[in-house]
Formats: structure tokens, C-alpha cells, sequence
């Protein structure tokens, strides 16, 4: 029997320990191997497959990520729906370390980064004005509130291209946008769900308050990992019951993103 899975989370490695009756799969893609071998089993009835972002041994940094590759493995496995757990720094003050945002909208600032399956063979526009999938978001959003996580159920993600953090003239400049939270892995993993017709939902845990928000010298690499690991166990109780939430039959947008429009290829 061809192993498949219905969702997929693109997380840190602390989601290993989520899914009972693992198996690894290695997978191929026209776009190279993904982050790492895909691991396919269950959290409850649902049946998940995990993909840890950066790699096991965290050795793609953000903008190596094979992005394309991971979300078609995901695809090619059954998966449609994905939860994208990640760690972001904050330019609200009141959005401090621990805060659970949910985005529902997205600033892209990366640079460089392949943003589309759609390159060869012909145009294909598809919509993207809302970048994540509405049903996901509320799910999400309903679970972390019930499990007591200050919660936002809203709010603009900027994806800058790092690995470098933002200059605090840069963090001042998006927080001034009206803007709420800044990652690095964000895009274009959005954009590639949607060109897939995936649903896609991020789950953004707050570390530090971004160089603009922060009195400090601005956020280390040392702080958001020790802030990451405090919560990991934490953040996979979210994931594992969001996972569980998510409706069986999908009634949102998102399945229907390339509905009319005519694809160079065929999607797996
Ligand atoms: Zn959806």
C-alpha cells in the first residue's frame, strides 16, 4: 500500500515526537529532495506527514530552504492541508514573547528566492490576496485560545530574507506599516501552498520583540532559541490538536486556487 497522509506540518524537529506509528519516506521532486525524509503517521484519527523545515540537523538555513520541493513531497503524499508552525519576532509591544499570532496577511521582503512552480510553459496567475486558508486560521486560532495561549487571530506577517535580523530603522519602518510579526521561512512556503492549491495555515509563536519595539540591542540568535526551546513542548500540544481540529472535508477557498486556469504540468 502507497503510504499517503491527509496534513502536513513543516515545523522545527522538536515535531518528531507528534506522530504515532511513524515511517520515514524518502521522496524525490522535480525539485530536488525536500528539507529532509518525510515522516508519514498519526496524531489521533488523522493521518500527518512531517517535514522539519530546516533539516534534522538544522543545516538549510532560511534562505536555502527547498521550499518547492517540500510542499510538492507534501502534495505527492496526499496532503492538503499544511500547519506551518514558526518562531517570529514581534513589532507590537503588545504582542510580547509567547504570543500565538496567527497571520492573515503577509508582507513578502525576501530577495532571490524562487517563488514559483509556474515558470516554464506559460503564465499562471493565481490569486493571493488572501494568503492563508481561512478555515485553518480560525481552527487554529479557536485552539490555541482554548489552550490558553495569548492569542492573536490575525495580523500581518513580514517575511524578510535574512539571516540577518532586521536594523531597528527597517523594524520601525514595518511597525509604523501597521504590521505585526517578522520570520524568515514564511514565503514564499505560502505562495507554493497556494500555487498547489494546499491549504495553508501559519502558527507564528512570538520569541522577542523585534530591533524597532525592543529598548535593547535587538534580538540574538541565542535568545530565540533558548525562548523556542522553553516552549517546544508547548507549541507541539497546539499543533497536535489543531491537527485534530481541522475539518475533514475542505470547505474553503482553497482547493478551487487554479480553477480555470491552464497549468504547464500536472500536479501530483
Ligand atoms: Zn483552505
Amino acid at each position: 500500500m502507497v503510504t499517503r497522509a491527509d496534513i502536513g506540518v513543516i515545523g522545527g524537529s522538536g515535531f518528531y515526537s507528534l506522530l504515532d506509528d511513524a515511517e520515514e519516506i524518502e521522496l524525490a521532486t522535480p525539485y530536488g529532495p525536500p528539507s529532509d525524509v518525510v515522516t508519514v503517521g498519526r496524531i489521533g484519527s488523522r493521518s500527518v506527514a512531517f517535514i522539519p523545515r530546516h533539516g534534522r540537523d538544522h543545516r538549510f538555513p532560511p534562505h536555502r530552504i527547498p521550499y518547492r520541493a517540500n510542499l510538492w513531497a507534501l502534495r505527492s503524499l496526499g496532503v492538503r492541508q499544511v500547519l506551518a508552525p514558526s518562531a517570529v519576532g514581534s513589532l507590537r509591544a503588545d504582542y510580547g514573547p509567547g504570543t500565538m499570532v496567527i497571520p492573515d496577511q503577509l508582507v513578502d521582503r525576501t530577495s532571490g528566492r524562487v517563488q514559483t512552480y509556474y515558470d516554464t510553459g506559460g503564465a499562471v496567475h493565481v490569486s493571493f490576496a488572501d494568503p492563508y486558508c481561512p478555515s485553518g486560521r480560525a481552527t487554529a486560532a479557536d485552539t490555541a485560545r482554548a489552550t490558553d495561549w495569548h492569542t492573536a487571530d490575525a495580523g500581518t506577517l513580514v517575511v524578510i530574507e535574512g539571516p540577518r535580523f532586521s536594523t531597528r530603522a527597517e523594524s520601525q519602518w514595518f511597525a509604523a506599516n501597521g504590521w505585526s510579526i517578522v520570520g524568515m521561512t514564511g514565503f514564499p512556503e505560502a505562495i507554493l501552498a497556494r500555487e498547489l492549491a494546499l491549504c495553508y495555515t501559519s502558527l507564528c509563536l512570538v520569541t522577542d520583540l523585534d530591533a524597532g519595539v525592543e529598548a535593547g540591542q535587538g534580538v540574538t540568535h541565542d535568545e530565540v532559541l533558548e525562548f523556542f526551546a522553553q516552549n517546544v513542548t508547548r507549541m507541539r500540544s497546539l499543533v497536535s490538536a489543531t491537527v485534530q481540529a481541522l475539518p475533514e472535508e475542505r470547505t474553503c477557498p482553497c482547493g478551487s486556487a487554479l480553477d480555470g486556469l491552464k497549468l504547464p504540468f500536472d500536479l501530483p
